[in-house]
């Protein structure tokens, strides 16, 4: 028994296990066709294509090992034959590597889509100017259009032709910033000086409205700044009255601040309006109670008004005696003061994130 045991593997080595050249050849072939037809389209196919032939269990690996079953004669022959498929499986998966790296895009493995998005913050308007819309768009319906002019101004639009001559001691009521190397140029103290040039332009019917940045030499607290808002109008036509002035204006403030809302008119001066007045309105804290904002009287003052000097008009070659006008003027951050209780005007330029983002939804 021993004996034919041993006969027999004999047999089995050399009938089954010696591979001959033209076997090895037409296999390897055969691999070299299958591989080149292999679809690797993915990342995830690579990888499989890598262990397919070249993990420790590959292809490769088990076809080096049929070298052991090459006769002695053919060694050389299936050494190189194995080495070149070897390079040709390497460079293939190489090439398919590169070709799929495009596809890999790691970072898109790494984001989870179903997170929130980063937050767009968006910003609001600056109360100022919500505010000063609202009046721009309060008195547009009434008729009146926007006019511009510039902040830097000379002597002439912003005083002399308002009334205010060199030396009338009313200009000591705008402490004036000057320009060093123009004496006769100045930041505007009001935006009378659009109006100055709207008239300058213009010829009545006249009804216009200058919101805009005025400056004073004034120290800067919570109840005064060097620079602020006015939004000035001024309307010229014949039979212009005081009755137009009151009801325009009373108009405004109940459009502005609601119809409870009432107004008085007090006697006043300003050199570029006769007769002037100031206007009131009841406290809209308290009603007309008594509080801290209205100092105990019930009422806050809004704006100053008057009827056109005749002299203004002159200054312009309107004639007084056919036309007649009135104006009035009043402070952007005095009506946000009273309408949202802001009661330092330094907040209105430190942009405060914590104080701008109050007005967020206000339009
Ligand atoms: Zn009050």
């Amino acid at each position: 028994m021993a004996f034919i045991s041993q006969y027999s593997l004999f047999l089995v080595r050399y009938s089954f296990y010696l591979r001959p050249m033209e076997q090895l050849v037409k296999q390897i072939d055969n691999y070299r066709k299958e591989i080149e037809a292999a679809a690797v389209n993915t990342p995830e196919a690579v990888e499989e294509f890598r262990i397919k032939y070249l993990g420790t269990k590959g292809l490769v690996k088990s076809i080096m090992g049929e070298m052991k079953h090459v006769a002695n004669e053919n060694k050389k022959a299936a050494g190189q034959l194995l080495n070149e498929f070897k390079l040709f499986v390497e460079s293939k998966y190489e090439a398919l590597k590169e070709a799929n790296a495009g596809l890999q895009a790691p970072d898109a493995q790494l984001i989870d889509w179903s997170l929130p998005g980063d937050p767009i913050t968006v910003g609001t308007r600056h109360p100022l100017n919500i505010v000063r819309n609202q009046i721009v768009a309060i008195f547009k319906r009434l008729g009146f259009a926007v006019a511009e002019g510039p902040e830097i101004e000379d002597d002439w639009h912003n005083f002399g032709a308002m009334n205010l001559p060199e030396d009338h001691p009313a200009r000591d009521m705008q402490d004036t910033f000057y320009v060093n190397q123009h004496p006769s140029w100045l930041l505007r103290t009001h935006t009378s000086s659009v109006q100055a040039r709207v008239m300058e332009t213009q010829k009545p019917p006249i009804r216009v409205i200058c919101p805009g940045r005025v400056y004073r030499n004034e120290t800067i607290s919570a109840r005064a700044h060097c620079f602020f808002h006015q939004v000035e109008g001024l309307y010229i036509d014949e039979n212009v009255s005081f009755a137009d002035l009151k009801q325009t204006l009373y108009f405004f403030v109940q459009e502005m601040f609601g119809k409870s809302v009432k107004v008085r008119f007090r006697p006043s001066y300003f050199p570029f309006t006769e007769p002037s007045a100031e206007m009131d309105i009841s406290c809209l804290i308290c009603g007309g109670d008594g509080c801290n904002i209205c100092k105990h009287t019930g009422w806050v003052e809004i704006l100053g008004s008057g009827m056109v000097h005749p002299k203004v008009l002159e200054n312009f070659g309107i004639d007084s005696n056919k036309y007649t006008g009135f104006a009035f003027g009043m402070g952007v951050e005095r009506i946000t003061q009273l309408k949202y209780q802001v009661n330092d005007l330094r907040l209105y330029s430190q942009n405060d994130v914590r104080f701008l983002k109050q007005f967020t939804g206000v339009v």
